[in-house]
């Protein structure tokens, strides 16, 4: 039996449909262990659409201590899903140290003022490769900067199905390279299934680089709904044992311990 975690979640806090009630009811039907909601948090002006306000963080933080007494037949985890922005680390350090996090989802949605996953109008007559080389650059950056465990969707940028022609391992290799280097975990995220890159993130192509590397996965949905929670995961986990994982992260307190499949 799989000891099912979902660390990836976000409820009407941020830009999810209902409230962590709802979700925690649905984990424990589908037989998840542990659920962990990890609210967007972006410090940029564009964000106010689908992030949590810092200020909000207090009130957060004690709504979900307060389900994690109310619900003990499932681990109730606080996390949240932290933008990196360069030059913010400052801001971004403070808001991880102030609150008892069990973990820091990392994740680069924006490349400037601009997110990468909001439409392919983004990468419209773009260099696609250039783009993806600043993506990749960035998030091994955030890797770099130790406020996070866990690196959220490490290749959002193949979301709109943008690619370059050349091959990219080198990308990928850089990365897993990074990650095992500044000790964080990634996620194979489930929730590129719903969009129009019908796939997982990172590219299953790459997995193995990761298993040779070394780092810790953990398998979440990103759900934005109730209904999506666990979603894809039976896949997920065969396909991480197909390329070489043996165990995958979880976390308390900020601390990560492994389990094996
Ligand atoms: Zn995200
Ligand atoms: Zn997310």
């Amino acid at each position: 039996m799989i000891y099912r975690t979902d660390y990836h979640i976000h409820t009407t806090w941020s830009d999810g449909k209902e409230t962590p009630e709802r979700y925690i009811r649905a984990a424990i039907e589908r037989g998840i262990k542990e659920i962990g909601f990890s609210e967007h948090i972006a410090l940029m002006p564009q964000g106010e659409q689908w992030c949590m306000k810092p200020e909000k963080l207090p009130e957060y933080v004690e709504l979900i201590l307060r389900l994690r007494k109310q619900f003990p037949e499932i681990e109730v985890r606080l996390g949240v899903e932290l933008d990196y922005i360069p030059n913010r680390e400052k801001q971004l350090t403070e808001i991880v140290t102030s609150y008892p996090f069990d973990y820091i989802i990392g994740s680069v949605h924006y490349m400037g003022e601009e997110t990468v996953d909001l439409g392919p109008g983004f990468y419209i007559g773009k260099n696609i490769s250039q783009i993806f080389e600043n993506y990749f650059n960035l998030v091994c950056e955030a890797a770099s900067t130790g406020l996070y465990d866990i690196m959220g969707h490490p290749d959002l940028v193949r979301i709109h199905r943008f690619r370059p022609d050349e091959d990219i391992t080198h990308l990928y290799s850089m990365m897993a390279s990074a990650f095992k280097i500044h000790d964080v975990a990634f996620e194979l995220n489930t929730n590129g299934m719903n969009k129009p890159l019908h796939d997982f993130y990172p590219d299953k192509k790459y997995l193995t680089l990761f298993a040779q590397h070394g780092v810790a996965v953990c398998v979440n949905s990103d759900a934005h709904f109730p209904s999506r929670i666990g979603q894809y995961f039976d896949e997920a986990y065969d396909l991480l044992k197909m390329n070489g994982f043996h165990e995958m992260a979880v976390f308390k307190n900020r601390e990560r311990y492994m389990i094996p499949f």
